[in-house]
């Protein structure tokens, strides 16, 4: 006899009582697996006074909202949240669930996984279902794309960046849904306490909304190549992004690489300089429309992958470009 299939689960993280932009993105998504799959999509949610979120997630596609909502919840804290998701997966049976790869979901979903003894795969750059209507979580390894399913335990598990996929479209048919609310356990002390949250200012363009985005590599060199790539930033009105290598250099901040682990980015404009194209940065900027490259090895991998190469030593070639745009720009101020 055919097993029956469970929902389609979204967790949808919210901050400050607003709905992540992500999770908007994970509930398209799973409306579009629950439909090829046959079955419900339901989300959980949990926070403080959210209920009112439910509207705009049903327009988005949700049959069945799960939602905790007390004060003890406002804030992600692990000892609340994860028993209270596990409780309800352990009763609901969901098929697949899809959690956001944001600071959160990226501790709440192998947490989840780990006690529901499932498996998970970090930062998928795709879905998909295969032949046997498994989970394929697509994601960057071995110089190529590979596909991870998990046949035999549930939830089927993913993490997902914000910015792999859209945003779901007009609501159509699945314009109301049902409201289920979570009892909020109250008396277990917690070993963790909450002493302050500080938001953090974001310095310069963010790279989520720029339209022109300068991304450098590990070929900067040192701290004063890096600088060139900041100016040439800084020259086009562009934000600064970078591969894993200039992070681990200390240069730049974590939030400010672009891949895999990192931002998925989509500007209209995107320069590539000293990076020699590996797959797990390039995911991150599929969705570029005009892509530059700067690398001194006319070998480079990237050089495959964007729509324009220049090669030259970008330790000689940056001081020159960045000039000429000054002069450029001086032009165009005196004329
Ligand atoms: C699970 C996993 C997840 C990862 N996630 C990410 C991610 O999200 N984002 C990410 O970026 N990386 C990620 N990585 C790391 C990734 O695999 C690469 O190691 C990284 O992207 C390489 O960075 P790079 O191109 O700057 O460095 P390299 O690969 O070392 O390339 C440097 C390039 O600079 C060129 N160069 C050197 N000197 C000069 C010069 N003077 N002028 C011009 N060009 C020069 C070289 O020819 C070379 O092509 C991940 C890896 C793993 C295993």
């Amino acid at each position: 006899m055919a097993r029956e299939i469970g929902p389609v689960w979204v967790f949808v993280e919210q901050c400050g009582g607003n709905v992540l932009p992500v999770s908007y993105e994970l509930v398209g998504k799973g409306r579009e697996l629950a439909d090829e799959l046959g079955t419900s999509l339901e989300a959980v949610l949990l926070g403080d006074s959210v209920t009112g979120l439910a509207g705009e997630l049903f327009r988005g596609g949700v049959d069945r909202l799960y939602v905790g909502d007390d004060v003890l919840l406002k804030y992600y804290q692990p000892e609340m949240y994860v028993p209270m998701i596990v409780d309800l997966a352990r009763e609901r049976k969901p098929e697949i669930f899809l959690v956001g790869s944001t600071a959160c979901g990226k501790e709440l979903a192998p947490l989840v996984a780990a006690r529901l003894k499932t498996g998970i795969s970090a930062h998928c750059i795709d879905l998909a279902l295969d032949g046997n209507r498994l989970l394929e979580q697509i994601i960057p390894a071995y110089g190529g794309l590979i596909s991870i399913v998990c046949p035999e335990m549930r939830p089927q598990m993913a993490t997902i960046a914000k910015g792999v996929f859209a945003l779901p479209g007009p609501a159509g048919r699945h314009g109301t849904g049902e409201l289920v609310e979570l009892a909020v356990p109250q008396a277990e002390p917690m070993k963790t306490e909450l002493l302050e949250v500080v938001y953090e200012e974001a310095a310069g363009l963010t790279l989520d909304s720029a339209a022109t985005i300068v991304a450098g590599g590990a070929g900067a060199k040192d701290a004063a190549g890096w600088r060139m790539v900041e100016v040439l930033a800084d020259e086009l009105g562009a934000a600064l992004g970078a591969t894993r290598p200039p992070v681990d250099e200390g240069w730049i901040e974590l939030d400010r690489m672009i891949g895999q682990s990192g931002k998925m980015v989509t500007p209209d404009f995107y320069i590539g300089v000293g990076l020699s194209g590996e797959l797990q940065h390039m995911v991150g900027i599929v969705g570029a429309k005009l892509m530059v490259a700067i690398n001194n090895d006319p070998k480079a991998p990237v050089f495959d992958q964007v729509d324009y190469g220049l090669v030259d030593d970008c330790q000689e070639f940056l001081p020159v470009l960045i000039a000429k745009i000054r002069q450029f720009k001086q032009g165009k101020t005196a004329a």
